[in-house]
């Protein structure tokens, strides 16, 4: 198999080799999970090679990236995942169909105000900052449920879910934690709005996926155990 001109040497036939591997991992667990490819340094020959194999969903975390790259790749299911600057959400509102890194109030109303002038409804999932990490974003635990209230009123945003990343390493008992509030969040949130759909637990990456099913994930992100490593250039 030829070797790719990207940043790594992943060839397709690993990319193959990966992916059943994950399909088998997530059939042996029994449960419904989506597999998000995170695309970020990927090259669009690789991304379209992956939804060739039948992968529906990309995961997109820097907006510059997105815009050069979307053109180039066959229409697919993108959601965003990257921190998301409130002046960014103009060039990417019409052009995903969920945000799952929102963790401030600034940013919950700037995607409303543009949802409105599009006149659609966004998907959203409320980032949680599980591990109380000073270098990660998200909202603790203990705010969640005042923060979900308030988000899940805007008018022009449906809150979907929650989604995490974990810390590296961390023990089983950070994602129970996690799986608790989002069971608990969901049962305050059918009451914060009418036709509420609070369905979608993001967690889990490619050292941790495994785990993450395990305490109820919804949609795992996989990018270099579907892709090989990213060398950042
Ligand atoms: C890069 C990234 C992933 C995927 O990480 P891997 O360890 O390569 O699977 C998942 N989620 C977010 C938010 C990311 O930025």
């Amino acid at each position: 198999m030829e070797k790719l001109s990207d940043n790594t040497q992943t060839t397709f036939e690993d990319i193959r080799r990966n992916y059943l591997g994950i399909c088998e991992n997530i059939a042996r667990s029994g449960r419904e999970v989506r597999i998000m490819a995170v695309t970020k340094t990927v090259s669009f020959e690789r991304i379209n090679y992956a939804l060739d194999l039948g992968v529906s969903l990309l995961g997109e975390n820097r907006v510059q990236e997105y815009l050069d790259k979307r053109e180039n790749y066959k229409p697919a299911e993108v959601h965003f995942i990257g921190g998301l600057q409130t002046n960014k959400v103009k060039y990417i509102i019409d052009k995903v169909s969920m945000i799952h890194s929102v963790d401030s109030m600034r940013l919950a109303e700037e995607i409303n105000r543009r949802a409105a002038q599009h006149g659609i409804i966004m998907d959203i999932l409320t980032e949680i900052n599980i591990g109380e990490e000073q270098t990660k974003g998200g909202i603790t635990a203990d705010s969640a449920g005042e923060f979900c209230a308030e988000v899940a009123a805007l008018p022009n945003i449906r809150l979907r879910g929650l989604m995490t990343i974990p810390p590296a390493g961390c023990s089983e008992s950070v994602f129970a934690k996690m799986q608790e509030l989002f069971e608990h969040l969901k049962v305050e949130n059918a009451h914060n709005r009418e036709n509420a759909m609070f369905d979608t637990l993001s967690m889990g990456m490619s050292g941790d996926y495994e785990t993450a099913i395990k305490y109820g994930a919804t949609i795992v992100r996989i990018g270099s155990g579907l892709f090989g490593y990213r060398k950042y250039l």
